[in-house]
C-alpha cells in the first residue's frame, strides 16, 4: 500500500489542531496509508501539549518540535526531510487549506501527476490591500527572476517522492520554498487545481505586514542577484546625469556668463549623490550578509524533541 505524508507547519494553533485532524481523517480515501506530521515552530501556546496528546492515541500522527521559531518556509523543510510517504501534501494548521479538497490532489497523483498545485480563486481573510501588495510583489519577483510565479498559489500542494529528493538536495536558509519549484522547472509534470479558502478557523494570521515585509525582500534576494545589475544601471545612469549637469553650467557661463548657483546645486548634489551611494551600498550589503549568514553553514532548524519519529 502506497503512503502519503501529510506536513502541516504550525505556530501557536491551539484552536485548529484538533478539529484539523478530525477533518483530514474524515476525508482522506483509505486506498493508501499515512503519516501525519506536525512541525511545532516554537510555538507558545498550547499547541505542542495537544499535539502529543493526540500522538499518544494514534501513532500515524507523528510531531517534531523546534527548539525556536524558524518560519514557516524552513519549517516545511523539515517535514520535507523526514516524511516518508511516496508523495508529501503541505498544508497550513488554520484549516485554510480545507482537507475537504484532499480527495482531489490524491486523485491528481493517482493518475500520474507529480506535483499537484493549488490556487485561490478568493480569499476570505486578505484585503484588497494585501492583493495589490501581493500582485506588485509577484511582478516585480518574476521581473527579477525572469520566472512565472503565479499570484494567489499557496503552499497548499502534493509533491510527488521523486521531486522531493530533488528538492531536498537545495542547502540554502533563505528560501522560498515555492520558488524552487520554478527553479526545477516542473512545469510539465504539474497540475494546478482551484479552491475557496475560508478564513481561519481559530487565532491570528502569523504574518503581519513586516513579516510579509521581510519574506518579500528575502525571497527576491535569494533569488536572483538582479538589484545589483540594476544598481550598476543606477550607478551609469547618475554618471552620465551629473556629466550633462556640469555640461549645462559649463555652457551658461561660457556663453551667457552665468555662474552656477551656488548652494542649492551644491546641497542637490550632495544629496543625490549620498542617497545613491547608499542605496547602492545597501544592495550590496544584502547580498554579502547573506554569503556571511550561508557560509557559516548551520543547521537549517535544531530539533527540542520528537513523538512517534523513532527510526
Ligand atoms: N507558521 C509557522 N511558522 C511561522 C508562521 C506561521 O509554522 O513563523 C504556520 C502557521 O501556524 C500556519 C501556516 O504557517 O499553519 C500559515 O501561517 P498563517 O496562517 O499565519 O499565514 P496566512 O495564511 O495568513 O498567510
Ligand atoms: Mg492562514
Amino acid at each position: 500500500m502506497k503512503k502519503i505524508s501529510i506536513v502541516i507547519p504550525v505556530y501557536n494553533e491551539e484552536g485548529n489542531i484538533q478539529k484539523l485532524v478530525e477533518e483530514i481523517w474524515s476525508n482522506v480515501p483509505d486506498r493508501f496509508s499515512y503519516e501525519l506530521i506536525f512541525i511545532n515552530d516554537g510555538s507558545t501556546d498550547k499547541t505542542e501539549k495537544i499535539i502529543e496528546n493526540i500522538c499518544s492515541n494514534d501513532d500515524r500522527i507523528k510531531l517534531l518540535n523546534f527548539t525556536k521559531n524558524y518560519g514557516h518556509e524552513i519549517a516545511m523543510s523539515a517535514g520535507m526531510d523526514i516524511a516518508q510517504g511516496d508523495s508529501v501534501i503541505f498544508m497550513d494548521g488554520d484549516l485554510q487549506h480545507p482537507p475537504s479538497l484532499l480527495p482531489k490532489l490524491i486523485s491528481e497523483w493517482e493518475s500520474g501527476v507529480k506535483i499537484v498545485l493549488t490556487k485561490r480563486v478568493n480569499n476570505a481573510d486578505k484585503s484588497l490591500f494585501y492583493s495589490v501588495c501581493a500582485s506588485f510583489y509577484y511582478k516585480i519577483l518574476n521581473y527579477l527572476c525572469e520566472h512565472d510565479m503565479k499570484t494567489n498559489t499557496p503552499d497548499f500542494r502534493l509533491i510527488d517522492r521523486y521531486y522531493i529528493e530533488i528538492l531536498k538536495k537545495f542547502k540554502e536558509s533563505s528560501r522560498l520554498f515555492r520558488g524552487l519549484l520554478y527553479i526545477i522547472n516542473a512545469e510539465s509534470d504539474t497540475e494546478t487545481i482551484e479552491f475557496v479558502a475560508p478564513k481561519r478557523y481559530s487565532g491570528k494570521t502569523k504574518y503581519n505586514f513586516f513579516k510579509l515585509m521581510n519574506l518579500a525582500i528575502d525571497s527576491i534576494l535569494a533569488f536572483s542577484i538582479r538589484p545589483l545589475r540594476i544598481a550598476l544601471f543606477f550607478s551609469i545612469t547618475l554618471f552620465f546625469l551629473s556629466i550633462l549637469f556640469g555640461l549645462y553650467f559649463l555652457l551658461e557661463w561660457f556663453f551667457y556668463g552665468n555662474d552656477a548657483p551656488g548652494f542649492m546645486t551644491l546641497l542637490l548634489t550632495i544629496t543625490i549623490l549620498g542617497s545613491s551611494n547608499l542605496f547602492v551600498l545597501s544592495v550590496i550589503g544584502e547580498y554579502i550578509g547573506r554569503i556571511h549568514m550561508e557560509s557559516k553553514n548551520r543547521p537549517l532548524y535544531t530539533i527540542k524533541s520528537a513523538v512517534n519519529l523513532n527510526g
